[in-house]
């Protein structure tokens, strides 16, 4: 068996004694089969019993639950999406840029609350971002993911802070 404990610290800091489930022995008959237990595939099979509980759902998994990123990564739960905002509007214009932040936004909230209501013990604290520029060439595209929040109406959200 590998040392999955090796892999990560939330791998080798949870409670859970990481012994693999049992593989299928034999086929079965499900509504929705989902192929991986890392968040997306987790996320899917909670939102589908919370909508409708008498579904099946199989979550199969070749290794463990949060083998993969979803047990590696930083635990940083973020309301960026990965092209800024500066990018979004430029792509996408003003109204799209402005529902998928916001969407983005719902996303940190959601995390909180699902958290709070199964009493998932992930030490989830809301706390805002700080991004640092290291020199003047990093400044400017900090200005201008700022003006582009002020510019998707969302100018609330972020504060320029001087040295
Ligand atoms: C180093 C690193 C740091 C990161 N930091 C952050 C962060 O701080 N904040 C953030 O929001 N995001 C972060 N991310 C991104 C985030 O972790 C991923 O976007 C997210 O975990 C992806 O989840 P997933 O369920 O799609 O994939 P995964 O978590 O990779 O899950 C896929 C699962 O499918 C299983 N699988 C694969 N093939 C099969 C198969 N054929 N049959 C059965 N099972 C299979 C795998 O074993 C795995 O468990 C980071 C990513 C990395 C790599």
């Amino acid at each position: 068996m590998s040392d999955y404990r090796g892999f990560s610290y939330w791998l080798d800091s949870t409670c859970d004694d990481l012994t693999p489930r049992p593989p299928l022995d034999t086929s079965v008959d499900v509504d929705v089969a989902i192929l991986g237990a890392g968040f997306t595939g987790l996320w899917t099979a909670y939102y589908l019993l919370r909508r409708q509980p008498s579904l099946r759902v199989a979550v199969v998994e070749r290794e463990i639950a949060g083998f993969g990123a979803s047990g590696r990564n930083g635990g940083w739960c973020t309301s960026n999406f990965t092209l800024g905002a500066s990018e979004l509007l430029r792509r996408f214009g003003r109204d799209q840029a402005h529902a998928t932040q916001t969407a983005m936004f719902d996303t940190v909230d959601e995390v909180g609350r699902v958290t709070r209501e199964e009493g998932i013990d992930a030490n989830f604290r809301k706390g805002g971002e700080i991004y640092l520029a290291r020199g003047p060439q990093h400044l400017a595209a900090l200005q201008s993911s700022h003006k582009a929040f002020e510019e998707i109406g969302l100018s609330g959200y972020s504060v320029l802070l001087d040295a």
